[in-house]
């Protein structure tokens, strides 16, 4: 079956009804102390789709208060992890049982098409949760045997309360992938959804609670990064800090949660290399790299946003690229053909569409798209778009646009290959595409990036530390990484027999 016949099966055809997106504090839905909302937008057709608390220092106060209450006082951290691990799988087992529901409500909020967000976020969204419960039951500490005198192990302990700070694209996958480790670990959450895309948060919500997550332990609170997401970070009640967003923004929250001395995890942006010699599998490499930027609309921290080709190749892979582009096909996003959505917002499309000037006056070529798609007259839609004769020199080479575009510039050979991948302030991702093993090789070791793939697409497996060099964040998450962070690792001394005991004041 096709990827579209098998979308098609499943694929609701109308929006779903959703309700006013509420705060989740103590197990109950609360609208902003303030009783203020704000509207989140269909980025299909930029109408009001329903109202989201507007959260302020308040709202997160009382959030703060029911985790931290849930922590110090609540069974939670107190349960087995056997016990815990339970409650998560079932939390897994409610996400695939409502699967339909929330692909439907993710595509209207996000505008990312269905056959993407229903047949990866949300699989990948209860992986997450089945998982880290998993981990959590085989974490083991370390044993220090001292030359008979002392037995050191170490333990792992839950933290206490995270901050936990997501953006729009993709949200309910990465609130699931944050979540997950942070309760199996035993801690308690407050949860700030991006504004843009708030609503798979509240199902969220509605699950983890089905699933018998004791009150407290998991709560949200909606509302605009600077008042909601800051009143958060700042909170003394919390300790630890993840946040996935723009660097710009993570200097700021570290900033603000300095004085704290908050645990954070970053995980920023990146604007990854896709390096293709001439001795790789074209083909393959033509299929990943445009899947690479314009799946996700383009929305994808790791997107192969700049195409590195050596020159011999260069000329032939451009026209082929050129050739498929024309061909993506863009439409709604729960339509299950649509290969390419609108953008989150009529503010990030004038964003993505402002690097066009950027490019033209720097004498870049916009070889494909750089506007609205001929014929769509709503909507934040922007046409995939190649740029040629970009390099190190120019704004759109050097700055993450996040959207549908595709830097495409030759090198002359292997050494110019890295320096042109390294050049940049990131360093989250990069792809690799060569016969030659050795250079394989070679170029991943110098290459400047948390994450490396060789002749292959973005494929991850959860055990992997995820994480960007550079810009592009600081600390690693998933498998064991993600419990360095979600934990603390306890030391415990213990003496076997009669160590030296210096006796001060005994004569
Ligand atoms: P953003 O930084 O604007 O917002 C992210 C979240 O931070 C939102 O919930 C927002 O409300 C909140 N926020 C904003 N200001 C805040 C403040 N002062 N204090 C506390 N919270 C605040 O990012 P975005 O536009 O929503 O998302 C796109 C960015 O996310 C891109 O740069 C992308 O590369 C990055 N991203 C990175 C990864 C990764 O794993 N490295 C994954 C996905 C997205």
């Amino acid at each position: 079956m096709s990827e579209a016949t098998r979308g098609a099966a499943t694929a609701p055809r109308r929006p779903p009804a959703v309700g006013p997106a509420l705060h989740f504090v103590a197990d109950a839905f609360v609208p902003a102390a303030s009783g203020r909302t704000f509207e989140t937008l269909d980025p299909a057709t930029n109408e009001p789709i329903t109202g989201v608390a507007d959260g302020a220092a308040e709202d997160a106060d009382r959030a703060v208060r029911a985790a931290r209450a849930a922590f110090d006082d609540g069974p939670w951290p107190r349960w087995p992890a056997a016990r815990r691990a339970e409650v998560l799988r079932r939390v897994a087992d409610l996400i695939d049982a409502r699967a339909e529901e929330i692909a439907a409500v993710e595509c209207l909020d996000t505008g990312i098409p269905w056959d993407q967000i229903r047949h990866a976020q949300i699989p990948r969204a209860a992986e997450n949760f089945r998982f880290f419960a998993e981990m959590a039951l085989r974490l083991a500490g370390e044993l220090f045997p001292t030359d008979g005198v002392f037995h050191t192990y170490t333990l792992h302990r839950p933290v206490g309360v995270a901050g936990l700070i997501v953006p729009w694209n993709t949200p309910f996958m990465l609130q699931t992938w944050k979540v997950a480790p942070c309760l199996a670990a035993g801690n308690t959450c407050v949860l700030k959804p991006a504004e843009w895309a708030p609503l798979s948060a509240g199902l969220l919500a509605e699950i983890v609670r089905d699933a018998g997550l004791p009150p407290g332990v998991f709560n949200v609170v909606h509302g605009v990064g600077e008042r909601a997401g800051a009143a958060v970070v700042a909170h003394p009640g919390v300790q630890l800090i993840s946040f996935t967003g723009e660097t710009a923004t993570g200097r700021e929250i570290m900033r603000n949660g300095a004085s704290g001395l908050k645990r954070f995890s970053m995980e920023l942006g990146g604007k990854s290399p896709v390096v293709v010699f001439a001795d790789a599998d074209l083909d393959r490499a033509l299929d990943a790299a445009i899947f690479g930027v314009f799946s996700l609309n383009g929305e994808r921290c790791t997107a192969g946003s700049r195409l590195l080709v050596e020159a011999p190749v260069y000329d032939g892979l451009v026209d082929a690229l050129l050739a498929r582009v024309a061909r993506i096909r863009i439409g709604a996003p729960l339509d299950p053909a649509t290969e390419l959505g609108p953008l989150i917002h009529p503010d990030h499309w004038h964003r993505v569409r402002g690097y066009m000037d950027v490019a033209r006056a720097e004498g870049v070529t916009v070889a494909a798209g750089g506007d609205r798609p001929a014929g769509v007259d709503r909507g934040n839609y922007f046409a995939p778009t190649v740029l040629l004769g970009a390099d190190a020199r120019h704004r759109v080479f050097q700055e993450e646009i996040f959207g549908p575009v595709l830097c495409v510039t030759p090198f002359a050979n292997e050494a110019e290959a890295v320096r042109l991948a390294n050049a940049v302030r990131y360093g989250l991702a990069a792809y690799v595409w060569t016969s030659d093993v050795a250079r394989a090789h070679r170029v991943a070791a110098q290459v400047e990036a948390g994450m490396v793939w060789v002749n292959s697409q973005n494929v991850r497996d959860l055990r992997i530390p995820f994480g960007g060099m550079k810009d592009s964040g600081i600390g690693r998450e998933g498998g064991l990484y993600s419990f360095e962070f979600y934990t603390e690792r306890q030391a415990v001394h213990v003496a076997l027999g009669r160590h030296p005991i210096p006796r001060l004041g005994a004569g």
